[in-house]
């Protein structure tokens, strides 16, 4: 709703384009940002509020013909209503993420069976058929396990839509295999697979390290669950949840405001300060979060302080972190998110493309954690 307003706005500002003195801009400034805000009206309110979510599970026949099982006839034993307990975390993960603005309700659904020469697709397809009217998203979990080399499981926004969006109607799903709720984890599951594919059931995208590992299904970024979200665990292995998500993500779910970026002027060439605040803090607490720098008709370089705490504290150390973002395609799983530099500490710098960021300090005082930033950019040529 806010962001229709907003693209009126646009076009009102973006109409005399020559003479404008304004020297703080905003998101309707950045055509890719503004196409951001677009495709999350297109989703509706899906990444606010409560989120009911069903869970089903999935019998595979022994005899399965599907090859992205392991071979093999152990079996999970949870049942429906043992793996809502299970995702108890799952929800304050997504409550304390979101700053409170979005949470996730599972409920158990009835289980679904395939036959031998059906697959794990069929199994979402039933259990989206059967979910009733109220359920937004159906969590489905395969009883068998994948096999080794085989991926983990998916999930999927579905299509947009505006009104009752029943998972029914919109096909938004995530599916997962056994793995992570075998009896050998003694009911201690890793849960930062299933809060990965909930983040593509919110519309966010995979980000990698490399532009050439992009399409490659390379996902290696230890600072995001929309990538690597077991580093948290394999750094401190009594870790269980995902790690947090890119600044772009929080800010297309919603869950960070116009008011918590800093968009830099790239009609001229400036010189600008601006102090971040770790994207963790809370949102009472008043500041910016991160920085967009246009580098592109449809990209720009986000800037962001990561803190090295909670869902983080597997990294080495409070880092600013520079990612490229390209808004392409109908929804933001389409977005491609390329970390340019993973860790800037103090005194560093990075520069290229006319752009040069330097951190002049990362502060912690009384658990608040904060980077003072100077930031060069020349003028943009535009045509
Ligand atoms: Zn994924």
């Amino acid at each position: 709703m806010k962001h229709k307003k907003y693209v009126l706005l646009a076009l009102l500002l973006l109409a005399p384009s020559c003479g404008r003195t304004s020297l703080s801009l905003g998101a309707t400034d950045v055509e890719a940002l503004l196409k951001i805000g677009i495709i999350a009206d297109s989703y509706g309110e899906m990444t606010l509020g409560v989120d009911p979510w069903e869970v089903v599970v999935c019998r595979i026949p022994i005899s399965t013909n599907d090859e992205i099982f392991e071979p093999s006839s152990e079996r999970m034993s949870l049942s429906s209503d043992e793996i809502v307990k299970r995702l108890t975390p799952v929800v304050s993960y997504f409550k304390r993420h979101s700053y409170g603005r979005y949470q996730p309700v599972f409920s158990a659904g009835k289980d679904v069976i395939i036959s031998d020469t059906e697959t794990s697709d069929d199994c979402a397809e039933r259990a989206l058929d059967q979910s009733g009217p109220e359920v937004r998203g159906v969590m489905v979990v395969a009883d068998a396990e994948h096999g080794a080399d085989e991926f983990g499981g998916w999930g999927t926004p579905g299509v947009g839509c505006n009104e009752s969006c029943s998972a029914s109607d919109t096909r938004r799903a995530v599916y997962v295999g056994a793995g992570d709720f075998m009896d050998y984890w003694n009911g201690d599951s890793p849960l930062d697979l299933v809060e990965h594919e909930i983040g593509h059931a919110l519309d966010w995208p995979h980000s990698t390290t490399s532009a050439s590992n992009s399409g490659q299904e390379l996902y290696d970024s230890a600072l995001d669950v929309m990538s690597d979200s077991s580093a948290p665990r394999m750094v401190i292995s009594t870790k269980r949840h995902g790690q947090g998500t890119l600044a772009i993500n929080l800010y297309a779910a919603r869950w960070l405001d116009d008011d918590h970026l800093k968009i830099l002027d790239r009609s001229r060439r400036v010189t600008t300060k601006v102090q971040l605040l770790a994207t963790d803090t809370d949102l009472s607490i008043m500041g910016k979060r991160f920085v967009v720098i246009v580098d592109g008709v449809n990209s720009f370089l986000t800037v962001e302080l990561i803190a090295a705490r909670g869902d983080n504290a597997h990294l080495k150390s409070n880092a600013v972190v520079i990612h490229r973002i390209t808004v392409t395609g109908t929804s933001g799983v389409d977005r491609q998110q390329i970390v340019v530099k993973g860790d800037v500490q103090d005194g560093e710098k990075w520069a290229g493309n006319g752009i040069s960021i330097e951190v002049l300090s990362i502060d912690s005082d009384d658990g608040e954690i904060t980077a003072e930033i100077e930031m060069t950019v020349k003028k943009a040529v535009t045509s």
